[in-house]
């Protein structure tokens, strides 16, 4: 805390008052320590892919490129890595967006069973590959709520892809829809390594990984949930981890719904 002091007095008179002035320098401190290790972050992240290509430009440079198996191998390297700072530098304008002020989302009424579902289908047809099946705990009948369709489906393609990403071979990815009270709740569970407890609560922090090498060769930017919790946050829902390290993950997310709907039950 910091406080400043004025005392009220005409001159030579007595004295008539005092003005303390007390600032929370602390959470000013936190917000500017927060603002400066972002920055720092960001450059770091950005050099990372742009020094990869430097060298392998050089590479190609200096004889790589009429090396018939060489050449189209490091041009693809460098492809990559030019994709990875775009999606990087895609998120980055995105979370500034969210973070403006005047940041508003265009709300529709949608049926949330068939949304999911429609999500799901077309993450089963890449699920195939690694042998992952979705086990749907979905409505049949309707149930609504108001959102931004093509936010939440950036959520849900987030928490999927995740769940896809950290699975093992043959594992079983589970979508449940439920009903708490006011919220709806939607759970992503996989079968995957899950996550150690002291790093749950970081996960929705930008940049934050819990391995970072695995995290960047599986093409992440570590910035995907911390979108998500803006993005859940805005609708007035929450979004959270449970984990059993070793044995699996879920991911939370709560919706109000657009009408009222009371109870609590498996839908
Ligand atoms: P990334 O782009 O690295 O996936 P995210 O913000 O989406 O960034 O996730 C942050 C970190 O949380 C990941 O790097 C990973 O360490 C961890 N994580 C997210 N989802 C899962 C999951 N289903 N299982 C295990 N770890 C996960």
């Amino acid at each position: 805390l910091e406080a400043k002091f004025s005392v009220i007095q005409e001159e030579n008179g007595p004295i008539n008052g005092l003005i303390t002035v007390v600032h929370d320098v602390t959470e000013k401190q936190k917000i500017e320590q927060e603002r400066r290790e972002f920055v720092a972050n960001v450059s770091h992240e950005l050099r990372t892919p742009l020094t990869t290509m430097k060298s392998y430009l050089e590479a190609l440079e200096d004889g790589a490129m009429k090396d018939k198996e060489l050449g189209p191998r490091f041009l693809n390297v460098t492809q990559n890595e030019t994709e990875r700072m775009i999606r990087l530098v895609n998120d980055l304008l995105q979370l500034s967006k969210i973070d403006s002020l005047d940041y508003q989302l265009s709300f529709e009424i949608i049926n949330i069973g068939s949304f999911l579902n429609d999500i799901i289908d077309r993450f089963e047809m890449i699920a195939l590959d690694k042998k992952i099946r979705f086990n749907r705990k979905i409505a049949n009948s309707p149930v609504y709520v108001k959102v931004a369709p093509d936010k939440l489906t950036q959520v849900l393609d987030n928490v999927i892809s995740n769940a896809m990403k950290y699975s093992p071979e043959g594992g079983d990815i589970k979508v449940q829809m439920l009903q708490r009270g006011e919220h709806l709740q939607i759970s992503i569970s996989d079968q995957g390594m899950g996550i150690p407890r002291e790093s749950q609560a970081k996960i929705f922090d930008r940049f934050y990984r819990v391995d970072k090498a695995r995290a960047r060769s599986v093409g992440g930017t570590g910035l995907g949930l911390a979108i998500a919790r803006e993005l859940i946050l805005a609708h007035n829902g929450d979004i959270w981890v449970e984990s059993e390290y070793g044995k699996g993950t879920t991911i939370h997310i709560t919706l109000p719904f657009s009408n009222d709907q009371e109870g609590e039950h498996e839908l």
